[in-house]
């Protein structure tokens, strides 16, 4: 950035109070951003604030749709640059052509290209599993042969897989008023699955997540969304205890801890606090940086103060308790996992 820009996004940086929560002595990680383009004002407030981000391309395309993936991947390296690595990136690939003879080998090339890059992770999405389907319509599962020389290549290299495999229970429920996603499916009916014909279960494609971590007990995997299992803390134990190289981020689920039980809550987190990476799932729109900005600090702020403090906050309109979470457990879910799940994150 020019120093022009520099000082115009300071002004902008120092406009926007009201939302900090005492800042701890350490570097804030957000393992999940989706920030593809540059934005002065929104990198000044994440220095200001003391915060690294991660972010991650996603090949999001199904069917014939074009693909923005080069297009994601070129501007996540721009701002990986500009930011002084401040903002790591993950890349992907896109998995569609999967039937193709030449199919791993290609994706593994164009990986190549991208950790050469920097990039320090790849990112597998929901599309496989829910979107990607074969020629005669079946549809793609994560643990299908095709993908395995992918898995190898990522674990070989010593990169970490982020998985975003299935949704939340809601995407195979109907769609009324007991539906806790209603929200989100109503907006976005492509990934509403119920009544669908052909659809894998949930189950299915987290039984499918499984056997991949099975089959590479030496690739790290981060599944995405506390791993799909946000309504079922239970269900997301028992994967963490049955797979060591498998670890969850919180993004946009910290919800699920808001409405949920605080007390279980708390013992989950105390539990697996080696295993919860802290994240966000913001997501860069096209335009207003200083709207943006203002946005993620103060996600960053009230999830923080949900994490660490025990004090009342606002979180969607009403008025909850924190989690007073031990400060070595909040040390371990800002940072500490982010470091040793996604090796790179930090350069030393
Ligand atoms: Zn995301």
């Amino acid at each position: 950035m020019t120093r022009r820009q520099w000082l115009a996004s300071l002004q902008v940086v120092a406009s926007l109070k009201g939302f900090q929560a005492p800042a701890p002595p350490f570097q804030r990680i957000d393992t999940h951003t989706h920030i593809h383009r540059n934005a002065p004002v929104l990198f000044a407030a994440l220095e200001k604030n003391q915060w690294r981000c991660l972010s991650i391309c996603v090949s999001r395309a199904i069917g014939d749709e074009p693909s923005d993936l080069e297009e994601m991947i070129r501007g996540s390296i721009e701002v990986h640059r500009i930011t002084n690595g401040r903002i790591a990136w993950a890349t992907a690939f896109d998995a569609r052509e999967y039937e193709s003879r030449d199919f791993a080998s290609r994706a593994i090339d164009g990986l190549r290209q991208s950790l050469d890059n920097g990039a320090i992770a790849v990112k597998t999405w929901k599309n496989v599993g829910m979107g990607i389907r074969s020629k005669s319509g079946e549809y793609l599962l994560p643990d299908h042969a095709a993908l395995a020389p992918i898995f190898d290549a990522i674990e070989k290299a010593d990169k970490t897989l982020i998985a975003h495999l299935a949704e939340p229970d809601g995407a195979w429920l109907p769609l009324d008023k007991n539906n806790p996603e209603i929200a989100y499916y109503s907006s976005h009916p492509e990934w509403h699955m119920y009544g669908r014909p052909g659809v894998p279960a949930k189950e299915a494609i987290l039984a499918a997540r499984d056997r991949v971590l099975e089959r590479h007990p030496k690739l790290r995997v981060v599944g995405c969304h506390l791993g799909s299992d946000e309504e079922h803390w239970d269900r997301l134990a028992k994967r963490l205890d049955k797979y060591p190289n498998f670890a969850v981020d919180v993004a946009a689920r910290v919800r699920y801890f808001v409405r949920g039980d605080h007390e279980q809550a708390r013992q989950f987190l105390i539990k697996y606090q080696d295993r919860v990476l802290y994240a966000t799932d913001f997501t860069l729109a096209p335009a207003d940086d200083a709207a943006a900005a203002r946005e993620l600090q103060e996600t960053h702020d009230r999830d923080w103060k949900f994490f660490a403090r025990k004090d009342t906050l606002t979180y969607r309109n009403s008025q909850v308790p924190g989690l007073g979470l031990p400060e070595k457990v909040v040390h371990k879910v800002f940072r500490e996992n982010a470091v040793r799940w996604l090796p790179g994150l930090v350069r030393s």
